[in-house]
């Protein structure tokens, strides 16, 4: 190993929305000569099914604090275990780490959003702090913005919106809705204990905020601050997923491979969204009704879901998991029906998929406008009068969208867009070498 170069500890929270987008960028920056440590959590790291023992990341991990019969599913009960366990047990670690290596001691870590708390170790230590911001620059902006939003009158100091309006942060960023900002759904504790702190610290030492986004595809989004900084969309040749919370179901690309071109929809919904026992009956049974071949995943756990006796699924083929990423590239895929998490959002652009959108909760309506309303690369679902995506306007917004030959060929060229933006001298890869450059 040569000398001087920089040695990265990346720091996820352990949900997949983060660790998966962390995990490709601490890949790409392991192939570009950098040396890369990978904490995950006890639990996280057992449930990870390819260990990737001889990767050239190295994987070390500490505990959460909860046991193994506390399930994970409560975020909020994770978060406020690690920030009560994990501070305390972090300067050992990196000083074991250091010690294995004299010579490439770390020199920064990467936290995503909720481990602000490792920069301050690391600060405390000297170690260089930078953040990964799993969502849309965007997003971050409205994070951001917080203090201007309260100035404004258009939410109060607990994060409520004041009233249900329409605002825009800039003008050249999708217009919001109060009711959709990103923190709403995790409740008035976590806008104060947590998200207002987290920012605090992040202007404090985070001296970057990493996106896996684009100029090119959030051109209003970065002029917020000269640290945040676009270094995507991140992508590495035939990847293998290294960070999967479930077994994916690998026999969905055979069957990829017997349909036939751009004829098949794609259904996922993330790994966090929880569909209503009404509204998954009536998926299913719009999925019937589109009479086309469809692959949906359908993630176990979900104890109070079932399929309607009506539900033939003939055409379809359902798993528990999908290699999502595999799945959007396949020549088969027509349409991607999903929730607009921010990975799934990039994921589907770079591989050219007009979108049918379907947002739950967090930055997914953001997401759903820069889909809908800036690239126009996809439509949204209207709820009925009870709160339901009938099966009816499942089956005529898919109809619509297969037969909109504008929107599959803007899908197309911004493709090609997003993925120029990775080439050696396009503005994401140069920012990545300023950042590594800094790093050392
Ligand atoms: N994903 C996957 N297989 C699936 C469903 C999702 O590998 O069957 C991956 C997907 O590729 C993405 C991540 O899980 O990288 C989900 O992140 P996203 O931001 O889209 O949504 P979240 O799960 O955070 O709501």
């Amino acid at each position: 190993m040569q000398m001087g170069i920089p040695h990265f500890l990346a720091i996820p929270f352990p949900v997949q929305g983060q660790v998966n987008p962390i995990m490709t960028f601490c890949q790409v920056l392991a192939n570009r000569g950098c040396k890369v440590t990978f904490l995950r959590t006890e639990f996280s790291h057992k449930r990870v099914k390819d260990k990737q023992e001889g990767s050239q990341i190295k994987f070390v991990t500490l505990p959460d604090g909860l046991g193994p019969e506390d399930g994970r599913v409560d975020v909020m009960k994770v978060l406020y275990s690690i920030k009560s366990t994990m501070p305390s047990l972090l300067p050992k670690l990196i000083e074991d780490i250091n010690a294995s290596d004299d010579e490439n001691k770390i020199t920064c870590i990467i936290v995503t959003m909720n481990m602000g708390w490792a920069l301050e170790v690391g600060h405390r230590l000297g170690i260089k702090g930078a953040f990964f911001f799993a969502a849309s620059a965007a997003s971050m902006a409205s994070c951001y913005c917080i203090p201007r939003l309260i100035e404004d009158g258009i939410i109060d100091t607990d994060g409520h919106p004041t009233k249900k309006q329409e605002f825009q942060l800039s003008a050249d960023l999708p217009k919001m809705n109060t009711a959709d900002l990103p923190w709403l759904s995790l409740g008035k504790s976590f806008f104060t204990d947590q998200l207002v702190p987290e920012l605090e610290t992040m202007m404090k030492l985070g001296e970057w905020w990493l996106c896996n986004s684009s100029y090119d595809l959030e051109p209003g989004a970065f002029s917020i601050s000269e640290r945040l900084l676009p270094i995507g969309p991140l992508m590495i040749e035939n990847e293998s997923n290294q960070s999967s919370f479930w077994e994916e179901d690998t026999t969905c690309i055979d069957w990829l491979d017997h349909q036939t071109p751009q004829s098949v929809i794609y259904v996922s919904f993330g790994s966090l969204a929880v569909m209503d026992p009404n509204q998954f009956k009536e998926l299913a049974l719009g999925l019937d009704l589109i009479n086309k071949p469809f692959l949906w995943v359908v993630r176990p756990g979900n104890d109070n879901i079932a399929y309607p006796d009506e539900f033939q699924g003939a055409k379809g083929k359902i798993v528990g998991w999908a290699p999502q990423k595999k799945v959007l590239s396949h020549p088969a895929v027509s349409c991607f029906i999903s929730h607009c998490g921010w990975n799934s959002t990039i994921e589907g652009v770079c591989s050219g998929v007009p979108f049918l959108c379907w947002p739950f909760f967090s930055d997914q309506f953001l997401d759903k406008s820069y889909v809908c309303d800036v690239w126009k690369v996809g439509l949204g679902l209207e709820k009925d009068e009870h709160g339901l995506i009938t099966k009816e306007e499942i089956r005529k917004k898919v109809e619509q969208l297969l037969g909109d030959e504008n929107i599959k060929a803007r899908s197309s060229k911004l493709k090609e867009i997003a993925i120029s933006n990775m080439e050696e001298v396009a503005c994401s890869s140069k920012n990545l070498e300023k950042f590594i450059k800094w790093a050392k």
